[in-house]
């Protein structure tokens, strides 16, 4: 089974085609600029050189129809025909309340993700926009939706509810979702397995660290917490995002500085975080880079970053009585020897002791806690495409 997984934003489709049979990418792209002035696809077959195809994409069916041509093209292609792609697996990033597990799309499953555009009014239309082209350019072929929200819900009432008058929870749904979550289900299946102990028994931190950042606590096989609320803002420093402020500052700002809700939610969302502080980048090897040469600002944001994800490391661990193992991944957990290394630093109360050669390579899953570490510590890169693929594969299977 060859399975083609998508990832719609609202300018752009990312891609990969896997094969099932040896869980291979078989080609890899991304489609830019969709419907603006300047779009290109780029695409990748395995083993070859990139192409970049600049016709204008006025739509994502435009932009399917030509991920589907680059796929099928003689030369760079990686099937003969479309008839090789068995089903599309999309990322969607809002399941809301409806959905806690990944499913098989259809005219009801369409109708709850457009309940949910008002949750994630920037993601989830483009996630049906995806669904709609590949409807109409690949019809009949099976299409799966693979939730970022899905994971948490199985955390509690008293990790989810917002200490607000109930009355909003039940017209409005405000709660606590969580996202990343196919990311953090992949690392702690992937953790549990490298420390030999069944899923269902194990506890672990995991922190997804890349331009947006969340941690969650995953006891025995179920999310029970993570950083991340109502929305993507809410949690750890992150790029561009603020993560947890006392709310009385957005009225107090809005009030000083006279500014629209729509201007307050661009600086907490686009001009705060470690680019807020630092007043560098909003990237870390840039604020690294900054810091090491001198820059106090850019030296306090990595203070305040590390500090707030030992902070939470330090609070699931309470949640779940006790951890196994942290991980770290994406971008920044992936990359960054010396974040990791500025965060465990803080761990010395829970045992935690790096291998700082260990902790100093790069590109595979492997374990950067020494011998003698009471709690295990993990990188892990993470894969959401493969957990998009394989569930997309086993729901059709049955
Ligand atoms: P992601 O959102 O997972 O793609 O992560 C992207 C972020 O990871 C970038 O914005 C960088 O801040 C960070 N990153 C990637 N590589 C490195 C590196 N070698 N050192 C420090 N940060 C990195």
């Amino acid at each position: 089974m060859k399975v083609l997984v998508l990832n719609c934003g609202s300018s752009s489709l990312k891609y990969q085609l896997i094969d099932m049979e040896t869980e291979g990418v078989l080609a890899k792209g991304l489609c830019e600029r969709i419907g603006i002035e300047g779009s290109r696809l780029k695409h990748q077959p395995a083993g070859k050189d990139a192409v970049i195809f600049d016709d204008y994409q006025e739509d994502h069916s435009v932009s399917v129809k030509m991920v589907l041509d680059a796929l099928t093209h003689p030369e760079y292609g990686v099937v003969k025909s479309m008839k090789e792609i068995n089903a599309v697996g999309h990322r969607v990033v809002h399941g809301g309340e409806y959905f806690a597990n990944s499913v098989i799309i259809n005219q009801e499953v369409i109708e709850a993700i457009e309940k949910c555009c008002e949750l994630a009014p920037l993601h989830n239309p483009a996630n049906l926009i995806g669904i709609a082209a590949c409807d109409k350019i690949m019809p009949g072929v099976p299409q799966v939706a693979v939730f970022d929200t899905a994971f948490h819900q199985t955390m509690p009432e008293r990790a989810y509810m917002y200490a607000l008058p109930y009355e909003y929870y039940e017209k409005y749904k405000i709660r606590r979702y969580g996202f990343h979550g196919t990311s953090h289900r992949f690392v702690s299946e992937e953790v549990a397995k490298m420390l030999g102990r069944p899923y269902e028994e194990t506890k672990t931190v995991t922190c997804h660290l890349g331009n947006g950042g969340s941690i969650c606590a995953v006891r025995n096989g179920k999310s029970i917490d993570t950083t991340m609320g109502f929305t993507p803002l809410e949690g750890l420093v992150m790029g561009t995002r603020a993560g947890d402020i006392d709310a009385a500052v957005i009225t107090y700002l809005m009030e000083k500085e006279n500014l629209t809700a729509a201007e307050m939610d661009n600086i907490l969302n686009k001009q705060s975080g470690v680019l807020g502080i630092s007043g560098v980048s909003s990237d870390f090897r840039d604020i690294e880079e900054a810091s090491e040469a001198g820059n106090a600002r850019a030296g306090m944001a990595l203070d305040v970053f590390a500090y707030k994800v030992a902070k939470r490391i330090g609070a699931y661990t309470a949640a779940m009585n006790g951890v196994d193992a942290i991980v770290f991944t994406a971008g920044l957990g992936e990359n960054s020897a010396s974040t990791r290394k500025e965060i465990c630093d803080y761990l010395g109360y829970l045992g935690v002791h790096i291998d700082s050669y260990n902790n100093s390579l790069r590109g595979k899953a492997m374990e950067i806690s020494a011998p003698d570490s009471r709690v295990r510590v993990f990188v892990i890169p993470t894969n959401e495409e493969l957990v998009i693929a394989r569930d997309t594969k086993e729901l059709l299977d049955k």
